[in-house]
């Protein structure tokens, strides 16, 4: 049986050149970057070298650039290590209700702390408006986190206006850019954030390497007590392996980015126009412009998406319901409840999500599956 994996925002396979990128720093390349001799010192310009290319792709500057184990860990050392290290300015934080839970749990746990924290709605696209950006900020707001673009409908936030808007009044600006980056043109410099957390295994590079960006004044609170490395932000021996994985990963999606967004798009399309002209009763989540190529969020009435997620399985392929951190849990998706949803019709929803491994013949065979599959269970579903 064919596979078609359309679950890329979950995870991505590893492109085969970012794998051999990396491979010689498992078996030949595998000193210490802290050591003297020539291995250890081998593999620290592999480390600086990787860190001159995550800079450039996202146009900030080599020493801006921190290597973590993935986006959760810069989430985390974004927003826990800004309220530490600048609770003295203020205990107020905003952010958004339809952030990965890397972001609203470190909230959660922050409010547990002692920090008070504005959990921004959407509008029924899923974009943040200014207006209530405005309105949330007081006058002990530190910090400001919206993500660039969603993981479940693929929405991208006006993060340039809301930078904008906390720069006049002395407020930093972290984003959560996992799904972002490599998708869209992401610079730092342009958007004008403070901190912008990024991860390899979304853009085809391995899991539990990232990156966090630190615009160069900003004071952050290590979450680790530890050696000197990452300068002291982020003690622990580098994980070169990973690091050189990121950074292949991110020079491939930059320098195709126009080339794939085209294609992924191309493709999106013609899976959201197949589906909808053979199927009835289906409709797109999120913003129809504002939005990353790869991602489209479809709800099909009159059925349970873990039914059709299941039926899909069966003919080798791989789709998601909400996000794939939400899947085993009873509850219907936080960011489909956020934009309107009704949690009975939200469980209708399947989210595709598209790579640079497609093709559409396999969009095409998709569309067919889903159709049929689609009218049989409705044939026997309940909620008709
Ligand atoms: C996948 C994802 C994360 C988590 O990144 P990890 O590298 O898996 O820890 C955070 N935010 C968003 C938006 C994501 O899609």
């Amino acid at each position: 049986m064919k596979e078609i994996y359309l679950d890329n925002a979950a995870t991505t396979a590893v492109l085969p050149e970012v794998a051999d990128a990396m491979r010689p720093y498992y078996t030949e390349i595998y000193g210490n970057p802290s050591t003297l001799y020539s291995i250890g010192q081998k593999a620290k310009r592999a480390l600086e070298e990787s860190r001159n290319e995550v800079a450039s792709a996202i146009e900030a500057e080599p020493k801006e650039i921190y290597f973590t184990s993935g986006g959760t860990e810069s989430n985390n050392l974004a927003i826990k290590g800004f309220a530490y290290a600048n609770s003295k300015q203020g205990k107020h934080l905003v952010t958004s209700v339809i952030e990965h839970h890397a972001v609203l749990n470190v909230f959660h746990e922050l409010e547990k702390q002692g920090f008070e924290v504005t959990y921004l709605p959407v509008d029924q696209y899923g974009l943040v408006e200014l207006e209530t950006v405005r309105k949330a900020i007081r006058h002990d707001t530190i910090l400001i986190s919206i993500m660039l673009a969603n993981n479940e409908i693929g929405t991208i936030q006006p993060l340039k206006e809301i930078a904008a808007l906390a720069g006049k009044r002395g407020i930093a600006v972290h984003s959560d850019a996992v799904q972002a980056v490599g998708k869209i043109p992401v610079s730092v410099k342009e958007i004008g954030v403070d901190l912008l957390s990024l991860t390899a295994h979304k853009i085809y590079g391995p899991k539990g390497t990232g990156a966090l960006f630190k615009r160069d004044g900003v004071k952050l609170a290590p979450l680790f007590e530890g050696g000197h490395q990452e300068k002291i932000l982020r003690p622990g021996t580098e994980n070169i392996p990973g690091v050189v994985g990121l950074a292949t990963a991110l020079r491939f999606a930059t320098n195709e980015l126009d080339t794939e967004a085209a294609n992924l798009s191309t493709l999106r399309d013609r899976l959201e126009n197949g589906i909808i002209s053979r199927i009835d009763h289906v409709t797109i989540n999120g913003h129809l412009q504002h939005r990353v190529p790869n991602i489209t969020s479809l709800n099909f009435a009159f059925l349970e998406g873990e039914a059709l997620l299941l039926a899909l399985d069966t003919k080798g392929i791989a789709v998601s319901t909400a996000s794939a951190c939400s899947s085993g849990s009873d509850e219907p998706s936080h960011v489909l409840t956020a934009i309107g949803l009704d949690p009975v019709t939200a469980r209708g929803t399947l989210r595709f999500s598209l790579g640079i491994n497609n093709t559409s013949e396999e969009i095409e065979y998709v569309i067919d599956v889903i159709a049929e599959a689609v009218e049989q269970i409705r044939q026997f579903s309940p909620m008709r």
